[in-house]
């Protein structure tokens, strides 16, 4: 089995389109979305949910009013200010600024303070057209995206390995946080999906350097290519360097969009077009590399 991630350094770069084209062609692959905390990849497939989870997000810490004597210790003590005084006289916690450190719960002399985790995200199995696809809900201000991205691969491995497909293909999320370190550990290869613009040219070298770190065969697909033709041929001379396979150069295609807007890949919306056989090819070499 071979398990594929796709990334770019961030939104907006085609790279959710990409990761849905190739879940279509693939055929014998379960896929993930890794982007939890701006999942996209469900407006493309509309999956239907068979399986829903609850994940517990971050710890955070709770006043009971009835207890508090308002000595104000807390408020002091709390390194990310989020204890705040209301009313005069009342304390309470901001949650999306505490940490859950718990210091707060453990020095209150009159044992006001509790925390817990919430269980306020959720992760799904559900059934697309082009097979069973592992998704994410987190709820807004909630933590733990790299936990939940961990929990979202398991269980694509888990029925990948079930039911004996080929592929996993996980949709990574943007950026080199720590949502990305964990769509990228013990995956085998990863493709990059690069705009030729300044800023894509440093998040390509920020995200090889990453995957370099873990040792993972990275690939690499320009999009909007003939928007700056100068930059395309910048990106190309530095994955040659860096020694990465270029898969192909996209053009700027508004097909992209109109097919989002449909609900439909690329493949499916104008199968015969440059930009659908590039992917193709670009996925035929993926999986034909075995080195
Ligand atoms: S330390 Fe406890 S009692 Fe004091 S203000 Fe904070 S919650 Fe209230
Ligand atoms: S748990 Fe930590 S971060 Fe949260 S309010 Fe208490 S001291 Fe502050």
């Amino acid at each position: 089995m071979c398990e594929i991630t796709i990334l770019s350094g961030k939104g907006g770069t085609g790279k959710t389109s990409v990761t849905a084209a190739l879940a279509q062609i693939a055929g014998n692959a379960v896929f993930s979305d890794c982007d939890v905390d701006a999942s996209d990849l469900h407006l493309l497939l509309t999956p239907e949910i068979k399986e829903e989870h609850e994940f517990a997000g971050g710890r955070k810490a709770w006043i009971n009013p009835a207890k508090c004597i308002s000595c104000g210790i807390c408020q002091d003590a709390c390194r990310f200010d989020a204890i705040h005084k209301i009313n005069g006289h009342a304390f309470y916690v901001n949650p999306f600024q505490c940490e859950g450190c718990r210091l707060c719960e453990r020095i209150c002399p009159a044992s006001a303070i509790t925390s817990s985790e919430p269980m306020n995200n959720r992760w799904f199995v559900s059934e697309t057209r082009f097979g069973t696809m592992v998704h994410a809900r987190m709820a807004p201000g909630e933590e733990n995206s790299g936990k939940l991205v961990t929990a979202v691969r398991e269980k694509a491995r888990e029925l990948a390995e079930d039911s004996g497909y080929d592929y996993i293909i996980n949709d990574g999320p943007p950026g080199i946080g720590c949502p990305v370190i964990a769509s990228l550990t013990g995956v085998n290869k990863v493709l990059m999906v690069i705009e030729p613009t300044k800023s894509g040219l440093h998040d390509m070298e920020r995200l090889s350097e990453l995957t370099r770190k873990f040792g993972i065969r990275t690939y690499a697909l320009i999009n909007k290519a003939d928007l700056h033709p100068g930059l395309t041929a910048s990106v190309s001379n530095r994955l040659k360097e860096l020694e990465i396979s270029c898969l192909g150069e996209i053009p700027f295609d508004e097909n992209f969009v109109k097919a989002m807007v449909s609900g439909q890949t690329i493949l499916e919306y104008v199968p015969d077009s440059a930009s659908s056989l590039i992917i193709r090819e670009a996925w035929n070499a993926l999986v034909m590399d075995v080195n």
